[in-house]
C-alpha cells in the first residue's frame, strides 16, 4: 500500500507531541496542518516539518490527501469529522468523538454509507497490557468477572490548564477527558453499560476555569451469559503522585495491571489465582500511538480493523455523557 497522506486538523498538544511520530512511524506521510491561526499554523507546520499550513479547513480537504487526524478542542470534532467524510476523507478522530451521542451516531453513520474508516483515538484499547487482559478474561482465566476497577487520578500538565477547565465551554471537564478513554478499556472488556452513577467535584487551586477537576462514576454492564458487573473509575487532574491501575476480579482470580492508563506503553500484569500470584509476560514494546496508527492504516487498507472503530468511541462518549448528565442531576442514568 502507499504512503496514506494525512492532513492534520488542530495545531494541537497530542499531535505535536505524539500523533505526527506516530503516523510517520506507522509509514504515513503528514502533508500539513489547518488551524484557527495563521501565526499558529505557520509556526506549527516549520516545528514539524510540514509542506503545507491553513487556516481554511475547505482547502485542506481540497489537498491530495487520503485521511485527516481532528485534535482540535472536543466542541469542533463533530463538525470537522462531518466535512472530512464529506469530502471523502478517512477520520481518525480524537475521543471525545462529538459533544452528544446523536452527533456521533450521525459520524458513524455517514462512514458506514460511504465506506469511509472512521476511528477514534483511543489509545489505551490497543495496549498490550490491555489486550491480553481481555485475552485472559475471555480464556475464564479469573472464572466469571464480577467487577473492575479502574484508578486514573493525575496530574493536568500545566500547559493543558486551558479549555479543559472551563465551567461553561462546551466539552470541557475530566469526564469527557478521563472518564471517556476509561470506558473505551471497560466496554470491550465487560459488555454492554447500561446505568452510570457519577459524582464530580472542582479541588485544584489553579483551577481558575471553575469546571469540574475529579470525578469518582460507577457503572452497571450487562452480559447476556452471566450477573451484572460493576466498574469504578476515579478520574481526576488534581493528583500528583499516584499511579493507574486497572483491576478486574472474578471468581477465581484478579488481574492487576499497574500504571495501566497512562500514554506509554510500559507495565506490569500480575494474576492471582487459587494457584499463587504471577507476573504475566507481555511485549511493551510498541509505541501506542504507533500500534493505533498501524491499526487505522490496516483499516484503509482492508486488512484489518482499528483499535477503537467509530462505534466503540460512539459508546465511550455514552457511557461518559450518562456520568456527566449523573454528576449534575444527582441521579443514576440509564444507557439505551
Ligand atoms: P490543545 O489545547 O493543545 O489543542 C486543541 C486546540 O487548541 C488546537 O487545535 C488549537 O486550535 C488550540 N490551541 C492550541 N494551542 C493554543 C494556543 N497556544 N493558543 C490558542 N489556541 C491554542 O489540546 P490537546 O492536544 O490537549 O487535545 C486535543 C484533543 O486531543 C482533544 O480532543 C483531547 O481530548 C484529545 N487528546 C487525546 C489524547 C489521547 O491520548 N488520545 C491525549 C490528549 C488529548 P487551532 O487548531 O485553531 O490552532
Amino acid at each position: 500500500m502507499p504512503a496514506l497522506k494525512w492532513g492534520l486538523i488542530g495545531a494541537s498538544d497530542i499531535a505535536a507531541t505524539r500523533v505526527i511520530a506516530a503516523i510517520r512511524a506507522s509509514g504515513g506521510d503528514v502533508v500539513g496542518v489547518v488551524s484557527g491561526s495563521p501565526e499558529r499554523a505557520g509556526d506549527f507546520a516549520a516545528s514539524h516539518g510540514l509542506a503545507r499550513f491553513t487556516t481554511d479547513l475547505d482547502e485542506l480537504l481540497g489537498w491530495d490527501i487520503d485521511a485527516v487526524y481532528i485534535s482540535s478542542a472536543n466542541v469542533w470534532h463533530y463538525d470537522q469529522a462531518m466535512g472530512a467524510l464529506g469530502a471523502g476523507k478517512h477520520v481518525l478522530c480524537e475521543k471525545p468523538l462529538a459533544l452528544e451521542a446523536a452527533q456521533a451516531e450521525e459520524m458513524v453513520k455517514l462512514a458506514e454509507e460511504t465506506g469511509l474508516i472512521l476511528a477514534a483515538n483511543h489509545h489505551l484499547p490497543g495496549s498490550p497490557l490491555h489486550a491480553k487482559t481481555r485475552e485472559l478474561v475471555a480464556a475464564g482465566t479469573i472464572g466469571t468477572v464480577l467487577s473492575a476497577k479502574i484508578a486514573h487520578a493525575v496530574l493536568l500538565p500545566e500547559r493543558l490548564r486551558g479549555w479543559r477547565l472551563g465551567q461553561g465551554t462546551p466539552g470541557s471537564g475530566v469526564i469527557l477527558d478521563i472518564t471517556c478513554h476509561d470506558a473505551s478499556v471497560l466496554n470491550p472488556l465487560l459488555g454492554t453499560p447500561v446505568a452510570v452513577t457519577a459524582l464530580a467535584v472542582r479541588q485544584a487551586e489553579w483551577n481558575t476555569g471553575g469546571q469540574e477537576d475529579a470525578a469518582m462514576t460507577v457503572i452497571r454492564y450487562e452480559n447476556n451469559s452471566q450477573a451484572p458487573v460493576l466498574a469504578q473509575t476515579h478520574d481526576s487532574f488534581t493528583v500528583g503522585y499516584a499511579g493507574t491501575s486497572l483491576e478486574v476480579h472474578g471468581t477465581d482470580g484478579t488481574i492487576q495491571v499497574i500504571d495501566a492508563m497512562t500514554q506509554d506503553t510500559q507495565g506490569q500484569l500480575v494474576l492471582t489465582t487459587g494457584s499463587g500470584v504471577r507476573s504475566v509476560d507481555v511485549d511493551c514494546s510498541e509505541d501506542l500511538y504507533v500500534i493505533g496508527l498501524r491499526a487505522f492504516t490496516a483499516a484503509v487498507d482492508g486488512t484489518g480493523v482499528p483499535t477503537a472503530t467509530g462505534r466503540d468511541g460512539l459508546m465511550a462518549l455514552k457511557v461518559a455523557l450518562a456520568a456527566q448528565e449523573s454528576a449534575t442531576s444527582g441521579r443514576t442514568v440509564h444507557i439505551n
